[in-house]
């Protein structure tokens, strides 16, 4: 049975385009050594600046006459002398971001759920789209997931949450694929009890999971003595992987941990292989900076904000993105003998999480997707959500453009949000608005989008 849904995944993937030839490319060259990859990746920066230079506005205003670009020729050592790209550029410059042949290259818009407090949208484009498929499936490989293995994913996106039932495309897609969505919107005890029925029903090959979801659930499987099927391996991702938290996941579903790193607008970027030394960051489609708080780049071995620029999209290139994450780049080289460098100690922001008048916990990446979800209508530029009392939040919201009468003019947005809050807080909580100016960053520079007043 595995072998022929194996057979027909692939062949849909083969129908949708080249990401199964990426596949092979980029497999052929992980393991080439460190200095091969490198030249190659040079090549790609090269390229996707150059067309940044000529065919992309807002770079070409930054680029001209910086010597950035000279006579059709990159020179990478004036690679850091173009500005990083904050999100707010996203959302400001958005028009003169595109590329002008963006009609020739299949795009779409994509958003990112504000994970940073800030909601973007970015272009993307099929090249783009198979690159990032083929580095899925190669971090699937090296975590031993195989075509056709059975998943369950313990996962919640905004959009697959809220929009409604699922089509008839995507559940025979989740058949072929053998794969179970469990709702990780909400955790309280009955939910926990339901995932872990599934987990034992099914006995899946694998799970992957948002960290903070996966974490919760084996703190609940071992306070409650329960037992739990332990599956061949669990890729986690969405979220910063504590030793504390690998250390439970790891005792409680006896398996290997694999964790992933990636962002909606620049997909998967880093994961490990079962050598676990670190994330292997993927050469061919990410180029990785890791810079000191002065803008200078830190030295291998030395924590800093990483700053990703994506190879592959040419539909809207960022070049230099700040990601809003902090990173490692590793002095070691992988005993596994894969070229492409180790990222250390990768963290996204912190933020807290929500407690609940029952002790159960909501974590913050819910609560972040239940604003993702108006963010669509792009009428919202910042948020925080503030556990005041266990019953009691305050969403601070800064509208992108300013508004006389919010409540009225966003009733239904706002209407919709409180349904939302209440769904993972309980009917008894109460929710208010205020609308403010600005929402400042604290005062280590770093933005809270959640925050709890309640203690745990
Ligand atoms: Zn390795």
């Amino acid at each position: 049975m595995k072998f022929v849904r194996s057979s027909i995944y692939k062949m849909k993937i083969k129908s949708q385009g080249g990401s199964l030839e990426k596949l092979k490319l980029i497999e052929d060259i992980q393991f080439f050594p460190p200095e091969k990859i490198t030249e190659i990746q040079e090549e790609k920066l090269k390229k996707i600046i150059l067309h940044s230079y000529y065919n992309v506005p807002y770079y070409r205003q930054l680029m001209d006459n910086k010597g950035i670009v000279e006579n059709n020729k990159v020179n990478l050592k004036r690679f850091t002398d173009i500005p990083i790209l904050e999100k707010s550029d996203l959302i400001e410059r958005f028009e003169e971001l595109k590329s002008n042949d963006l009609k020739n290259r299949k795009s779409f818009v994509n958003s990112s759920g504000g994970s940073t407090g800030e909601p973007v949208s970015f272009i993307q484009d099929k090249e783009y789209y198979d690159w990032m498929m083929a580095v899925k499936f190669l971090f699937n490989k090296w975590a031993g997931i195989d075509f056709g293995d059975s998943l369950i994913r313990l996962w919640g996106s905004e959009r697959d949450l809220f929009v409604g039932k699922e089509t008839l495309k995507t559940m025979v897609g989740r058949l072929i694929k053998s794969e179970k969505w469990l709702n990780a919107f909400r955790m309280n005890n009955e939910d926990m009890e339901k995932f872990l029925d599934e987990i034992n029903n099914m006995k899946p090959n694998h799970i992957l999971a948002y960290v903070e979801s996966i974490y919760e659930l084996a703190r609940y499987i071992e306070l409650n003595n329960k037992k739990v099927y332990s599956p061949e391996s669990i890729m986690t991702s969405a979220g910063t992987l504590y030793p504390h938290m690998r250390d439970t996941i790891e005792r409680v579903f006896d398996t290997e941990i694999f964790n992933r790193y990636g962002s909606r607008e620049v997909g998967d970027i880093a994961c490990e292989c079962s050598n676990h030394n670190g994330l292997h960051i993927s050469s061919l489609t990410h180029f990785i900076e890791v810079i000191n708080p002065d803008g200078t780049p830190a030295k291998n071995g030395v924590e800093g904000e990483l700053i990703v620029t994506p190879l592959t999209n040419f539909s809207m290139p960022l070049l230099r993105y700040r990601i809003g994450d902090t990173g490692t780049i590793s002095r070691e080289v992988c005993s596994c003998g894969r070229g492409f460098p180790l990222l250390e100690k990768v963290s996204g922001r912190i933020t807290d999480r929500f407690i609940r008048p029952d002790g159960s916990i909501v974590i913050p990446i819910y609560l972040i997707h239940i604003v993702g979800v108006v963010l669509y209508d792009k009428w919202i530029r910042k948020f925080q959500i503030i556990q005041e009392d266990y019953n009691e939040v305050k969403v601070k919201i800064v509208l992108q453009s300013p508004n006389n009468d919010p409540h009225l003019v966003y009733k239904n947005q706002l209407n919709e949000i409180t349904d939302k809050i209440k769904f993972v807080m309980g009917k008894e909580c109460n929710i208010s608005y205020e609308f403010v100016n600005n929402i400042p960053p604290t005062s280590s520079g770093k933005y809270r989008y959640i925050i709890s007043k309640v203690e745990g």
